[in-house]
């Protein structure tokens, strides 16, 4: 099977190579198969006029699955100010129509969190679904700049958008253990219903669609309780469904609270096509130093596999790196000293034992 992989910008292509790395060794060992298509796509790239958009696009309909790299450099922006590399990252969700993005937070063994009586691996565990297609963020081809007097930006929250991302949060509880605390599945509403028209349509429509799932609890919370909640009592959640930007805001959140956002992978979804990549950025200030944490992007490549029908190689990939971390192969974010490409090779050589 060919995967589309998109290189990206600043430690993209050397945290990629990590992930295409774990590929090949899964082809070698098990004869998985998987050939991954580079792309050397990013927003030097698109500035440089080598790609369009509207081509991208269309060579990535021709795939079921994208690993996708971080995009993007703070020097190359549009005029009126937004990162050139969001237009293609949000092309990408949009146009594909991939509106459930999936944000694990998950303690990893060998991990410390910040967090004072969470040592234990899993001791945090829940996932932020954040709707990918619509929300403040659908603004962002629209939107505008009067006069150099007034902004305005719409939030855009629909029936169909908030049923179909409620129903993946209550399916995805079902294939969960539930949280750390006491195994209870659940899904929780977060908003703003209190102060937005909006919100309160997106909670109405999730409290519609909690009725078709019995075995699953609905909670209710808003935005700003949840990032208290978040730090204060991590063990009790299990899954969280929210707006585009708020979902983006409190996985940042998340991550920091599972070792930072060298920790932090994702997918993109839709019903036919996936696109897996890691949370953070580009990371200009670390580029080219091969001292990137590579655990998102390999753990995205996990999902990747997961997600492809392939959930033994998954637990394969989590194994060796759960191992190197453990015996102490740790980089500079960890507070240790080992460089991307040493952190790599110890994974892919605990891959053969
Ligand atoms: P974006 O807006 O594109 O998401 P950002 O402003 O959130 O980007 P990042 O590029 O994610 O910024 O980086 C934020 C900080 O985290 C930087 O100091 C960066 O070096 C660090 N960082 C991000 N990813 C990693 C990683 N994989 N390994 C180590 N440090 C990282």
């Amino acid at each position: 099977m060919d995967i589309m992989v998109l290189n990206g910008d600043g430690i993209g292509p050397e945290i990629m190579d990590a992930g295409t790395k774990i590929l090949k060794k899964l082809n070698d060992n098990f004869g998985v198969n998987i050939n991954p298509v580079k792309y050397d796509i990013g927003a030097r790239s698109l500035d440089q006029g080598k790609y369009k958009i509207e081509n991208i696009l269309e060579e990535a309909r021709k795939y079921r699955a994208i690993l996708k790299a971080p995009m993007g450099d703070p020097k190359l922006r549009n005029t009126g100010g937004t990162e050139i590399a969001l237009d293609l990252i949000l092309a990408l969700r949009f146009d594909l129509d991939l509106y459930a993005n999936v944000r694990p937070v998950r303690l990893l063994p060998g991990v410390s969190s910040p967090l004072i009586g969470y040592k234990s691996m899993d001791s945090i565990n829940y996932t932020i679904i954040r709707e990918n297609s619509e929300g403040l963020y659908s603004s962002h081809f629209g939107g505008l700049v009067l006069r150099d007097e007034v902004a305005i930006d719409n939030q855009t929250i629909t029936r169909k958008g908030t049923e179909r991302i409620a129903k993946f949060a209550f399916d995805l509880a079902l294939k969960t253990e539930g949280a750390p605390k006491n195994g209870e599945r659940s899904v929780v509403c977060t908003d703003k219903s209190n102060v937005l028209k909006s919100f309160a349509f997106f909670r109405k429509i999730f409290s519609e669609v909690s009725l078709e799932y019995k075995q699953i609890k609905p909670r209710y919370m808003y935005a700003d309780a949840m990032a208290q909640y978040m730090i204060l009592n991590p063990e009790e959640l299990n899954v969280i469904v929210t707006e585009n930007m708020f979902g983006d805001v409190l996985s940042d959140l998340g991550a920091s609270t599972v070792g930072g956002l060298g920790f932090a992978y994702s997918a993109n979804v839709s019903d036919s096509m996936g696109m897996f990549e890691p949370v953070h950025g580009s990371a200009p200030d670390i580029a080219g130093r091969n001292i990137a944490n590579p655990t998102a992007m390999i753990m995205s490549t996990a999902m990747m596999l997961d997600w492809l029908g392939y959930p033994e190689y998954r637990k394969t990939i989590e194994k060796a790196l759960f191992k190197t971390i453990e015996i102490g192969v740790k980089t500079t974010d960890m507070g240790g000293n080992a460089s991307t490409s040493f952190f790599t090779e110890n994974i892919l050589n605990n891959m053969d034992q």
